[in-house]
């Protein structure tokens, strides 16, 4: 199986202002493992367009968007959208405009080239962002923008989102959250930033709090006992996944204790469910991850389940 990889160097254009976790290194750390792995055979690289104002207006308020543009900072200068942790600098909206547009592409080609997985490489994340706010490195929500493309654009009726980051995806919920043609499933330390998803009472969303020092099998456990039945139940025609690699055990951003071999199992068991309902399409797009090696290699053993047969 082939997988596209879509990014953009535009999304490296989006440089915080002094020393930050989310930095365009990420990236350059994905590329470099993917080098090492001898995984790009199975890859098919592709540029991401930027994403229009009609697909962004799907998810995102007007004003919110029109309050990015006219607070775009000169350059050498940096705004902040949420006391200080989302920097806005002079190239960051180009840079969210190719991250929303590479999930768009995803979904276009996965859609075109059935059994074909799509992997964004991109930043700034998407999923703490919200219709009218960004928040927790996140300007535009880039997975929702990618469901909404597909609901409407394409016409599709039930779409499902695996969130694995270690931060609940409250933007992604604040969006999704009782639309019927949407499943939502997130798993998330808890009590941990951003403090949302643990009481959370609607019917397409389910979420599973788990206490810091989670490792794999109490995660495994949680994904079998709760996420996979309501995927089955679900039955999707296209599988998102915001894919955070930020709960590695060597991850200091937060306290789960993943490593590698729980990234394949997960992404395994999430690439199973859409082979058996949907011919395999899958959009992957990254999240969280901010450990430069343990980011890079989390997103090959990734990339390598995807690829499978
Ligand atoms: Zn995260």
């Amino acid at each position: 199986m082939k997988t596209f990889f879509i990014s953009h160097p535009e999304c490296l254009a989006h440089r915080p202002p002094s020393a930050h976790p989310e930095s365009p290194e990420r990236l350059d750390a994905i590329d470099d493992q993917l080098i090492a792995s001898g995984i790009e055979p199975w890859l098919r690289h592709r540029e991401a367009p930027l994403a229009t104002r009609e697909q962004v207006l799907r998810v995102h308020d007007a004003a919110y968007l029109e309050a990015l543009e006219a607070g775009r900072p000169d350059p050498g200068h940096w705004a902040t959208l949420d006391g200080g942790d989302t920097y806005y600098g002079e190239h960051s909206l180009q840079a969210a405009h190719r991250a929303a547009g590479a999930v768009v592409l995803g979904v276009d080609l996965v859609l075109e080239h059935s059994t074909h997985t799509a992997f964004c490489s991109v930043r700034p994340p998407g999923h703490h962002a919200g219709r009218d706010y960004g928040m927790g490195f996140c300007l535009f929500n880039n997975v929702a923008i990618g469901v909404m493309h597909a609901l409407e654009q394409h016409g599709l009726s039930r779409v499902a989102i695996v969130d694995f980051d270690v931060h609940h995806g409250n933007g992604t919920e604040d969006i999704v959250r009782d639309d019927p043609r949407v499943l939502f499933c997130s798993s998330f330390q808890h009590p941990f930033y951003p403090n949302t998803g643990a009481d959370t009472r609607s019917d397409n969303v389910i979420n599973m709090p788990l206490p810091r020092d989670t490792d794999g099998v109490a995660l495994q456990s949680a994904i079998a006992e709760r996420c996979l039945p309501a995927l089955e139940a679900f039955d999707p025609e296209l599988v998102m996944v915001s894919a955070g690699f930020d709960g590695h055990l060597e991850d200091e951003m937060a306290n789960f204790r993943l490593v590698e071999s729980d990234y394949e199992w997960l992404t395994r068991e999430i690439h199973g469910i859409a082979k058996r309902h949907c011919e395999g399409r899958l959009v992957s797009v990254l999240e969280g991850g901010y450990e430069l090696s343990a980011l890079g290699r989390s997103v090959v053993a990734h990339l390598k389940v995807l690829t499978e047969e």
